[in-house]
Parts: C-alpha cells; structure tokens; sequence
C-alpha cells in the first residue's frame, strides 16, 4: 500500500484523481492546506446552511464540551436533546409531537420506515409493503436502498433489497402519479415514502406543490401513512423552512437531517406524528420502539441543533433564503444560455441545469471533467451525470455566485468531444 489508508465514500481511487486536504472552513468556503479558497457550491453535500464553521454553532459546541460528551438515551436525557426537540416541535406543524433522535439521514429515514411498520404491527395489521417515487433517493443503508432506486450503485446489492412498490415520477400535473398511487393504495400497503419537491440524488429533478399535496391527501383517504424525507429540502433549501410547508402538507412522520444542525455535527431526528407514538404506547415492553444507536441524540450534536434553531429563531434567515434565490436565478439565466442547456430549473435557493452530452447517464463524461476543472479552479461542485446542479449555503455572496458561473462555463467549454471518463 502506498498513501493514504483512507478509502474514501463514492470514490473510484483506481483513477488515480488528487484529493484536495481541507485545512479550515470560512463561510461558503473551504480553505486547503495550501492557503488556497475554494467555493462551496454543494454546501459539502448539502449539509452546510449558514454557512461553514459559524461562530454561534461553534460556540455552542465548545460549551457543550465543557458539560457532557456522551450519555446512554435509553430511559436517560440531557438538556441539549431535550431543547432541541422542544425547540423542534415547536417550529414544525402542529401535529409533529413526537422526536426520535438518530445520527444521519440514511438512519432517519430506515427508522420512520420501522416506525411504519411498528404502527401496523401494534395495531395487529399486517401491513409491510412501503411505496415509494421513482428516482427517489433515500440513503445507502440496506432498508434505504431498497426504497430508492435502483442502479450502477447498488447493483451489487440487489439480492439483499426488499420489494417494494413504485409510482411514477409526476408529469405535468401529476396525474400519471396520482393515478398509480391510488391503485396502489388499494392493496393496503404501509406507507408511502417521498422526498418533498425535489429528488435531490436522482438528479435535481423538480415536481410541483400541487401534486405533494394531491399525493398526501390520496395517502390520508387510504389511511397509508405518509413519509416525507426532508434531509435535503429540509431547513430552508427549497425556499421554506419544510418543502412539505408549500403545499401545506403535514406528514405522519418527518425525517431531517443534514441542515439540523447548521451542517456542523451529524444527528437526525425522525419526528412522527402522536398516532405514530401512540401505537407504540403501552404497558407491554414487546410493543416498544426497537431501535437505537450508541450515539443517539449526542449531547454535542445536539448542542449545535440548538444554537442552529436559535439561528433560524433569531436571524432573518428567510430574509437571506429569499436573496439567495434571486441571486441564483441569476446565476440560472447565465447558464440557462449556454450550449446544449436543458431544463434550467429553480426551487428556493437551487438551480439545477442538464447539459446534453452523447453518453447520459450517472458515469457521463460531463461530471467527471467538470468535477476536476472545477476543484482546479477552485470550485467545489459535483455534477449528477450530465445535469449542473448548485445549492450553496445561505452566505454565500453574489461574487462568489457568477464565480461559479464563469468555471461552469470554461468547464464545458473545454469538455473533451469523445471525452475518456477516466479525468
Ligand atoms: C442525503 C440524503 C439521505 C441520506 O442522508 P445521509 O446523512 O447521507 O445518510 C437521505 N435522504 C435524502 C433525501 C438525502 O438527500
């Protein structure tokens, strides 16, 4: 072995490519070992809100080490855990009453899928068959995978994932979705599972309020209950607080994640509506709730969700969201103009373009040169095949915004025609 024994996560490290050493975070930037600045233009996939290393989560952070690093949470608690669920409940639709801490968004969303399950089983029916959109992304554990889609990147797995039932991605007004997920509801499955307004990982696609909320009220009529995974569109990222909050739709259960605590420290929360809890409520131990991790609901990770809450309590956060968006549409119309542009798309403060390139698909050649081009010219971005997404953190400034115009145009200027997928 020579270097590094670090194997990094959808990483090909038979291509030989530099991986850059991140010294320091400032903001939308990340500094390098070599003094150099690049653009966080992915908000380090999707995590980071305010902005890197912000002074109040870091504070708190610093605080919290002064009290109490870690604590079993099966029947024992702490007061960061406990303002962050307050906090939480407060700030979300009415009926989320009830918090269950995990550590990532992959863990949140297999527990609401558990807690689905859970409800029906306690309640003495056999209900186990979850629905889910195609192109969905949900996460890259077992359970998750099989609610997701299936592809080059969990082909390995395929005999390992469960069944499960598909409903067609919305077109136009939704109603080849809301068609197929009435039909499906007859048979009387568990839950449907969503992302809300944007199927991030499937490639930044876009569907309308409308259709989130003629899908939850189908779910409501059949009584299957209704899974909205806000761990990308959560905090902010489509233009609200939830996705779910612009079409006025309240999920039976709620998983977050990745802006929960500002991007700075991994926890999640999966909160479920009373019901939900309720199911689970008994004098019978074999009906609990199976499920922890050993870092459940850490009181650091916690102490940075409460400063992060206090933020959006305290800051004109919308106030920034809505600036961002229009300076991403903006950055939008620019590359909305340039060659083989396709689809220029926009939801709160994400843009999203295709560029239309010979080979399609996850392994085009598009992603892997601009992806390199843009860390030479430092730029983080990470295309999905051939479509050109940014979703920058919320301090991100108008300069460094059209900086990131101008290395996504030299970047397909110079995209090799009959590109190698190998630079
Ligand atoms: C990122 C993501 C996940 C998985 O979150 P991890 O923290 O990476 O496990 C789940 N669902 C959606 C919609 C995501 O974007």
């Amino acid at each position: 072995m020579t270097g590094s024994p670090v194997w990094h996560p959808f990483w090909q490290h038979g291509l030989g490519l530099p991986i850059p050493k991140v010294a320091r975070g400032e903001g939308a930037a990340l500094i390098l070992e070599d003094g150099s600045r690049v653009i966080d233009a992915i908000s380090s996939w999707w995590v980071t809100t305010h902005g890197h290393n912000n002074p109040r989560i870091m504070a708190a952070i610093r605080a919290q080490t002064e009290r109490l690093d870690q604590v079993i949470f099966a029947g024992w608690t702490h007061q960061p855990a406990e303002d962050v669920a307050r906090c939480l409940v407060a700030m979300l639709p009415e009926a989320l009453t009830r918090v269950f801490f995990s550590d990532s968004g992959s863990t949140c969303v297999e527990v609401a899928l558990k807690m689905a399950l859970g409800f029906w089983a306690n309640r003495g029916e056999a209900r186990h068959r979850i629905l889910v959109m195609e192109h969905s992304y949900h996460g890259d554990t077992i359970g998750t995978m099989s609610v997701g889609e299936r592809g080059v990147y969990n082909a390995a797995y395929a005999p390992l994932l469960f069944d499960v039932g598909t409903i067609p991605f919305p077109i136009g007004d939704g109603a080849n979705t809301i068609e197929a997920l009435e039909a499906a509801c007859r048979e009387n499955p568990a839950a449907l599972i969503v992302e809300p307004l944007v199927l991030g990982a499937g490639g930044m696609l876009f569907y309308p309020p409308a259709v989130l909320a003629a899908m939850a009220e189908v779910c409501r009529r059949h009584g299957v209950l209704f899974i909205a995974d806000e761990v990308m569109t959560g905090f902010g990222r489509t233009g609200t607080l939830l996705a779910c909050n612009q079409a006025g739709v309240v999920p039976d259960i709620l998983c977050l994640a990745k802006g929960l605590t500002g991007g700075s420290m991994p926890l999640a929360v999966t909160v479920a509506q009373e019901p939900i809890f309720a199911a689970h409520w008994s004098t019978d131990r074999a009906k609990l709730f199976y499920h922890s991790s050993s870092y459940t609901a850490n009181p650091i990770a916690c102490a940075a969700a409460v400063e992060n809450l206090a933020i959006w309590r305290e800051e004109p956060v919308q106030a920034r969201i809505d600036a961002l968006g229009q300076n991403q549409q903006t950055l939008l119309d620019r590359l909305a103009a340039l060659p083989g542009a396709q689809y220029p798309r926009r939801c709160g403060t994400i843009i999203a373009v295709d560029f239309a390139t010979p080979d399609g698909g996850y392994l085009s050649a598009l992603a892997p040169h601009l992806m390199a081009f843009a860390r030479d010219n430092g730029v983080l971005l990470r295309p999905l095949g051939n479509t050109v997404y940014v979703l920058p953190p919320y301090c991100i400034s108008a300069a460094d915004l059209a900086r990131v115009g101008d290395v996504v145009e030299e970047g397909l200027a110079t995209l090799p025609r009959s590109g190698s997928q190998n630079q």
